[in-house]
């Protein structure tokens, strides 16, 4: 074992947690950016500090707008509800989370009705399943209205040249093309790209800061005028109409200035852990592109490593394969502790 003490970094927390980028706590400075932040009523339109942050992040995204969001699947419900009326569907990916992880909401709050169709093992869907998927103007039919690509999905930066084919043809056939881009700046920092060329694409984008770029809280929707006009009337209905949010929107205003290079080294840290992982018996990793390590272990002893490392102060998910995600809150020490930790468990077997 190594002798890495947990809880040198500033959450003081006594674990490696690599459950999720979301687990991250605000660093001091961001603290102190929260206490000077000027706020407002943000209902009335009053509050300087997000009216800013959303005009920072429009242009940062290359579009005419932007709106704040409590979470990432608020932004994703207010852009597909703002795409589609009643009775419209949308493509979208089998294991999306706009599909599979936010309760199910368009269908539940929108009545718009999803058309999952299966992703690759790279994150995309197969341009000729989307083609056969949308309908034809039929009383029969659903009005497909939308498709929503995922950028990083499951950790992948989907390749430029299908995000450009796959929205083109959507534009081509009346459809609307929605980004769910929670972890786009992952993306943009793996992919040398910036985030506007990222999202060039697409009609609207959803991105988040409290994934890998260390908010607390928060998200923005970003599109037409017009569209995000339609997206604010939307989140007033669903309970998204915040008062002093400047509060947040000054966390996420850091976020953006001082964390989004540093995403490089959540990256180098996956990499690292991936091939230490790689070396034990019985272990195979999926090589990481950002900051998600996916591995499988032989024999069904998954949940028995995942309880070792939960016994060593490290935490992860999963069933079959684990998922370890980096982020600001580790740093390499934890990452060569979670190894051995890891080492620890084949050797005693
Ligand atoms: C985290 C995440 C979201 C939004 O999740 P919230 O927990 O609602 O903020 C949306 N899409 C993807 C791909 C995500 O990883």
């Amino acid at each position: 074992m190594s002798d890495y003490a947990p809880g040198s970094g500033h959450g003081g927390d006594a674990v490696v947690d690599l459950r999720s980028d979301t687990v991250t706590k605000p660093t001091p400075a961001m603290l102190d950016a929260i206490a000077r932040a000027k706020v407002g009523d943000d209902v009335f339109g009053d509050d300087p500090t997000v009216n800013a942050l959303q005009e920072r992040v429009a242009a940062l995204l290359g579009k005419e707008a932007a709106l704040f969001m409590s979470s990432g699947t608020q932004s994703n419900l207010c852009g597909l509800l703002a795409h589609c009326a009643r009775g419209d569907e949308y493509i979208v990916g089998q294991m999306a989370h706009t599909y599979r992880y936010e309760g199910g909401g368009a269908a539940v709050l929108g009545s718009i009705q999803p058309q999952p169709l299966p992703n690759q093992p790279d994150g995309t869907i197969r341009l000729e399943d989307i083609a056969a998927a949308i309908k034809p103007d039929d009383p029969h039919f659903a009005r497909t209205r939308l498709l929503a690509l995922e950028n990083t999905w499951n950790g992948n930066v989907l390749p430029g040249s299908y995000v450009a084919a796959a929205c083109e043809l959507a534009h081509s056939r009346g459809l609307f093309a929605h980004l769910d881009g929670a972890r786009l700046f992952n993306a943009a920092v793996a992919s040398g790209r910036t985030a506007a060329e990222l999202a060039r694409h697409f009609d609207s984008a959803s991105i988040c800061f409290s994934k890998g770029l260390g908010a607390p809280i928060g998200s923005m929707l970003v599109g037409s005028r017009e569209l995000i006009h339609r997206a604010h009337r939307i989140r007033k209905m669903v309970g998204g109409g915040l008062r002093q949010v400047g509060l947040l929107a000054a966390a996420a205003d850091h976020a953006l200035t001082h964390h989004v290079e540093r995403l490089a080294d959540d990256h180098a840290l996956a990499r690292r852990l991936a091939e230490g992982l790689a070396a034990l018996p019985g272990v195979t990793v999926t090589p990481p592109q950002t900051n998600i390590v996916f591995v499988q272990v032989s024999d069904g002893r998954g949940p028995a490593l995942l309880e070792h490392l939960k016994s060593r102060g490290v935490l992860a998910t999963g069933l079959i394969g684990l998922r370890f995600v980096t982020h600001l809150d580790v740093d390499a020490a934890g990452i060569e502790h979670a190894i051995a930790a890891a080492r620890e468990f084949f050797e005693k077997a």
